[in-house]
């Protein structure tokens, strides 16, 4: 019987209600897959934490998660608190180089119901492979500021980042259907190839692995140009592959294509952790109210299930993770599930127990 051991660090803000709608939506599913076990434990992490304990990432949640099967991470900061230098506590910053989850995964997938912000409507469903422990935000903490008139911050491309997370994305478009608009397996390089040498490197490295994979047709996009195609022709795109930082930029982008970021799920993994998180972050204006969309977090839940069906070879998850997909399809045709973010009316409780019950 899989019995799946899971840390769960619910954080800050918005964090721990939306966990709670996840929570419930993975129990929710031992019924129907009577063989499916969720053994969960919460750990602290985060800003409050930081503030009670002197630490943001204590060393029992980080051993936590080093011996989970997988973690559910809700969102973690709070403009309020910082570290001493000014900056912003984010433990999961931290933990995507600490457990070297290189791959950050985001679909970006419309479901029925839900209006995006395009006029034209057409299907969008494209995955995001963001490089996430190198590229520009390897800076991190390692900048340099002299003194009142300059700072720098570098970006770094190397050669087994790159191909770790390049080849990540053609294997993973081997198990997709292809664009919507034509069904072609698609992986387009985006970068700013034209301008920097760090990130014509990047697009070598691509075409490098990209000759493993002959039947997989290949595209290329300069950042800037590529925002625009992601609100003018979204359809065209399959599986999109690109530095740290702007996979960030456009994963954010993508989920005002989708119905905002409470609609955008994510993954960090690497070789051997899986950290499965919303794209959004603690949203500190409407925390506490009980109206944060759950759906980025469910779906979250739902791809940490298809990694765990993979890693451990277990059909079970995988199809749990599929009812969850459908369940949510289901729930959001109906604009009484759809939260204020979505322009409905609808708590965060109402549409996890929407979800829960449909499943
Ligand atoms: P971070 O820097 O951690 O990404 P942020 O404050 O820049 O955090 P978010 O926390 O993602 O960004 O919030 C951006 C906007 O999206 C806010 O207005 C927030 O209310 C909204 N938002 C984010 N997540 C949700 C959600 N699950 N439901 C509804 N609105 C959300």
């Amino acid at each position: 019987m899989p019995t799946y051991n899971l840390a769960v660090l619910p954080g800050d803000g918005i964090g721990p209600e939306v966990v709670a709608e996840s929570v419930k939506v993975l129990l929710a599913l031992e019924k129907p897959f009577p063989n499916l076990r969720f053994i969960l434990n919460e750990h602290p992490v985060g800003a409050a934490c930081y503030q009670k304990t002197g630490e943001d990432l204590p060393a029992d949640t980080l051993e936590a998660c080093r011996s989970a099967d997988a973690v559910l991470f809700g969102s973690a900061g709070d403009p309020n608190i910082r570290f001493d230098d000014g900056t912003e506590i984010a433990p999961q910053l931290t933990l995507r180089f600490v457990l070297d989850l290189y791959a950050g995964i985001r679909p970006i997938k419309q479901y029925p119901g839900v209006t995006p912000l395009l006029t034209e409507n057409p299907p969008i469903d494209y995955v995001i492979m963001r490089e996430n422990t190198e590229g520009l935000y390897a800076s991190r903490g390692a900048g340099v500021r002299v003194g009142d008139d300059v700072a720098v911050d570098s970006m770094v491309i190397t050669r087994a980042g790159t191909e770790r997370i390049v080849k990540y994305a053609f294997e993973i478009a081997q198990e997709r259907n292809g664009a919507p608009k034509d069904g072609v397996r698609r992986v387009t390089c985006v970068d700013k190839a034209n301008v920097l040498k760090s990130q014509a490197y990047f697009r070598e490295l691509f075409d490098g692995v990209a000759k493993s994979y002959p039947e997989t047709a290949l595209d290329y996009a300069y950042v800037d140009a590529f925002t625009v195609h992601q609100v003018r022709r979204p359809d065209f795109y399959d599986v999109v592959v690109a530095e740290n930082m702007f996979g960030d930029i456009i994963s954010d982008l993508g989920a005002g294509t989708i119905g905002g970021m409470g609609m955008a799920p994510s993954a960090d993994v690497g070789d051997r952790y899986g950290i499965f998180q919303p794209s959004h972050g603690t949203a500190p204006d409407i925390a506490g109210q009980g109206i944060a969309n759950p759906v980025a977090q469910i779906l979250s839940a739902s791809m940490m299930l298809t990694w765990l069906g993979m890693r451990k070879d277990d059909d079970e998850a995988r199809e749990a993770a599929r009812h969850i997909d459908s369940a949510v399809s289901r729930v959001l045709e109906s604009p009484t599930s759809h939260t204020a973010d979505m322009g409905g009316k609808a708590n965060t409780t109402d549409v996890g127990d929407a979800i829960t019950s449909e499943i």
